[in-house]
């Protein structure tokens, strides 16, 4: 496809595509960084050269997603999936109540965090098979619940809520993994968001949160202290050894947007890219099918099927074999999807409503 380094259009849903001048840029420092003589990966995370990279990888993400002085940012490990379990550790009280809406598959592994205190799903979308998100008027909140947690992108259903919560007098935590810094975010809306660095930051390793300091003093005392977003907040997120190289990628991809026109022109990108390819299953004729209902599609994740299913393999191995991968869906939805997080290029959007227009035309 004539891509830099013979790369091919990488449609992964996670770990998904970096920035092509981020590796290179990491490559160029990867046996000295600086002149510090050793790698970032080689480094003490308590020395002066790491802290000076951890210090601009948080500056940066505060910078380029807005975030007020009155929130923390960290940078924790364990996934998205540890945060189901730190979010109900540290605010369902054993006799509380937290309000969780469903509306795809990382939502239902949110309602089991394994912890005590009553879960109430406000939204399940199962009965149409996680197509849409509810309008957030639509939300009947329990009065006096410890907080209401939704997942802003189902990244395997491709189900997006489109904009900011507006649930004033409630604690809002979100799951922004397969979203975050694809839009500008209002934090304002929240009171805690997570998301795994992998999809669209940088690196698996390091899951980052942000967190309203104010939050902060309803955690209980006597957490483990690596599960106690107070004590890492207290720490500096640096309670144990964080998880350095994930953290320097991240702040270069920070940088790497900020120098690209921030959050409002990532945003504009990801429409279009999402455009192209919506365009093409909706000018198929029927021969593809969009799995989100068109008010909730996601801008990141394009989940669609074959009418004719029997014609699915074949769509992913020929599309493959003209440089364009990973576009196999998820069982639990079946057919294709495509991911197209902030670093996937315009051209490989392009390209593959192309593929799809001519795949449709050789099979219809
Ligand atoms: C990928 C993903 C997760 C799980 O992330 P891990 O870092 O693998 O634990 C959770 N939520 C959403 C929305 C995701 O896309």
């Amino acid at each position: 496809m004539g891509q830099p380094y013979d790369r091919v259009f990488n449609f992964s849903a996670g770990p998904g595509v970096m920035p092509v001048e981020v590796l290179e840029q990491a490559r160029e420092e990867i046996v000295n960084w600086h002149g510090a003589g050793m790698s970032v990966m080689e480094m003490s995370h308590r020395g002066k050269a790491f802290m000076k990279i951890a210090e601009a990888a948080e500056a940066s993400f505060r910078s380029l997603a807005g975030v007020p002085d009155s929130y923390k940012v960290l940078f924790l490990q364990g996934g998205a999936s540890l945060q189901f379990t730190m979010v109900a550790m540290n605010f369902l009280r054993p006799e509380g109540v937290a309000d969780y809406a469903v509306t795809g598959s990382w939502g239902q592994k949110a309602v089991k965090p394994g912890v005590p205190g009553k879960i109430n799903r406000v939204f399940d979308g199962k009965e149409t098979n996680y197509d849409r998100a509810p309008a957030y008027s639509s939300l009947k909140l329990t009065p006096g619940a410890d907080y209401f947690h939704f997942t802003l992108n189902e990244t395997i259903q491709g189900v997006d809520y489109m904009a900011d919560p507006d649930l004033p007098g409630a604690t809002v935590v979100c799951d922004m993994s397969s979203n975050i810094l694809s839009r500008p975010i209002d934090f304002s809306k929240y009171d805690l968001i997570y998301a795994g660095a992998q999809k669209n930051c940088g690196p698996a390793g390091a899951t980052i949160v942000v967190v309203k300091e104010s939050l902060l003093e309803r955690v209980p005392d006597g957490l483990p202290p690596m599960l106690d977003y107070r004590v890492q907040a207290e720490n500096g997120w640096m309670l144990n050894t964080p998880p350095c190289w994930s953290v320097y990628m991240c702040g270069l991809v920070f940088e790497h947007w900020a120098r690209n026109g921030g959050l409002t022109a990532a945003a504009e990108r990801n429409e279009a890219k999402a455009k192209a390819i919506y365009d093409a299953i909706d000018g198929s004729g029927g021969f593809f099918k969009g799995h989100a209902v068109k008010e909730n599609r996601s801008r990141m994740n394009i989940a669609f099927t074959l009418a004719n299913a029997d014609l699915t393999d074949t769509f992913v191995s020929e599309a493959a074999a003209n440089g364009m991968v990973e576009l196999k869906g998820h069982r639990s939805v079946g057919g294709c999807r495509a991911s197209v997080y902030n670093a996937f290029p315009p051209e490989g959007a392009t390209a593959l409503a192309q593929f799809m227009a001519d795949f449709a035309a050789r099979n219809g």
